[in-house]
């Protein structure tokens, strides 16, 4: 795609980035056919091409973003399937994070849309506060009617509707400790905590604690851990986001420093793609340029670490598993293979959901602010789902587990849970009474 910057927009480091992405493009729209949003909306500027030209617009003229800009980034998810399916390379990631982070020092947004952002801005990275608003969740679920009614607080009916009723009791495995391997020491990692997940699901690190050790690694729970800033990323909160980053890394720099690290090992996907771009946040940063590219060369979903330790295979268990790859796995991270094939050593008859690229709906707090497209993407989701007869859903990311358990009634676990009870530990809670059709 031919560009017109000036010599003085492209002496601004991020203008001469996305410049350098948009030139790769070469309009061919194939993006198109895997974007859901183009599939559920049918809109060229709700496509990746779309998006991208009236990226390049906004930027190359230097204008502020208009009302049109927004409406058609804030409708994309951030799936990355886009960068799956473009033959040319075309880096959409950090383009659109650019554009985010331009309608947000740019775009004065309606109230109620500033109000909501900010709520999610200053709650969901913070797991007390996450903690405190899904109890008071519970008071204003007989409003959520009313709120649906109106469309600037429909987000808030959403955040509804997907708040647990009951919330875990928090885990002692999200406090900082170090656990020592149960069995001749293979290595030593870290563990990110996270923000959402330890709230809405702590057996989901508590599993992967206790496997990691059974299997001879150590696992530290290092002091001072945040949120990945991944949330705030997306809403373009550049700041935020980048002093989420420096927090992580120094506290993960220390542990290096301390015991050598072989991994830090993420367990939800979206986290897993936001740490492992780091180095590329901070990479105007000279004081943290270095430190965040070495923390992202350490960053390891759990599954590709688990890959790493060649587990022994087990008798298939009659169990049909139905995996569902997170775009953040699988377009975020390019991680395809590795969970299925540990799934599969495990002794679980592995299933393909169809339309396997489209996201659930999920990604981040789009199901909150775009709620009506993301219902549509999770019905189809579950549609695709449900087609398999699986007994378990398995994935890799808590958003997902959180939306699609909303929309079905099978079981549905990280995949962490599952090899954490084939090899060794206990059958998962959620999966008590499980009767499986034959796999
Ligand atoms: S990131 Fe996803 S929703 Fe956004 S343009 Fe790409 S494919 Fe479409
Ligand atoms: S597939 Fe790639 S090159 Fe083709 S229109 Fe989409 S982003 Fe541009």
């Amino acid at each position: 795609m031919q560009t017109n910057f000036t010599p003085e927009q492209l002496a601004d480091p991020h203008v001469a980035e996305s410049e350098a992405i948009l030139r790769k493009c070469v309009h061919c729209g194939f993006c198109t056919a895997t974007c859901p949003t183009y599939v559920t909306l049918g809109n060229e500027l709700d496509s990746p091409r779309g998006r991208i030209y009236l990226i390049k617009d906004m930027l190359e003229n230097g204008r502020a973003a208009d009302a049109e800009v927004v409406t058609h980034i804030d409708r994309c998810l951030s799936c990355l399937a886009c960068t799956t399916t473009c033959p040319s390379g075309v880096d959409y990631m950090h383009l659109v994070d650019h554009a985010r982070a331009h309608i947000e020092n740019t775009y004065r947004r309606p109230l109620m849309d500033r109000l909501t952002r900010n709520v999610l801005a200053a709650v969901l990275p913070y797991p007390s506060r996450f903690r405190l608003a899904l109890r008071l969740a519970n008071l204003g679920r007989p409003f959520k009617g009313l709120l649906r009614r109106v469309p600037a607080l429909k987000p808030f009916a959403a955040m509804l509707d997907l708040a647990p009723r009951s919330i875990p009791a928090p885990s002692t495995f999200a406090k900082p400790a170090l656990y020592e391997p149960q069995a001749e020491r293979r290595g030593r990692v870290a563990i990110l905590t996270g923000c959402a997940q330890p709230v809405l699901d702590p057996e989901i690190n508590a599993a992967a604690i206790r496997l990691l050790t059974r299997l001879g690694v150590e696992v530290v729970v290092p002091e001072g851990e945040v949120c990945c800033g991944s949330l705030v990323h997306h809403m373009g909160r550049e700041e935020q986001a980048l002093g989420a980053a420096r927090a992580n890394v120094d506290v993960w720099l220390r542990e290096i420093e301390a015991g050598g690290l072989d991994a830090i090992i993420i367990t939800a996907s979206g986290c897993g793609t936001t740490i492992k771009d780091y180095g590329h946040m901070l990479r105007l940063d000279p004081a943290y340029a270095d430190k965040a590219a070495r923390v992202s060369a350490l960053a390891k979903d759990i599954t590709e670490y688990l890959a790493s330790l060649d587990l022994p295979s087990h008798m298939p268990r009659g169990i049909a598993v139905a995996y569902h790859s997170a775009c953040s796995m699988q377009h975020g991270q390019k991680i395809t293979m590795a969970p299925k094939l540990l799934l599969k050593a495990a002794g679980f008859t592995v299933r393909d959901p169809a339309e396997g690229h489209l996201c659930c709906g999920s990604a981040g707090t789009y199901n909150i602010m775009q709620p009506e497209i993301s219902a549509e993407l999770k019905a189809r989701k579950v549609r695709n789902i449900e087609a398999t007869k699986a007994d378990i859903i398995a994935t890799g990311n808590i958003g997902c587990i959180t939306q699609i358990a909303t929309g079905t009634g099978i079981p549905i676990l990280h995949t962490v849970e599952l090899l954490d009870w084939a090899y060794g530990g206990e059958m998962p809670a959620k999966l008590k009474g499980l009767q499986p059709a034959a796999a």
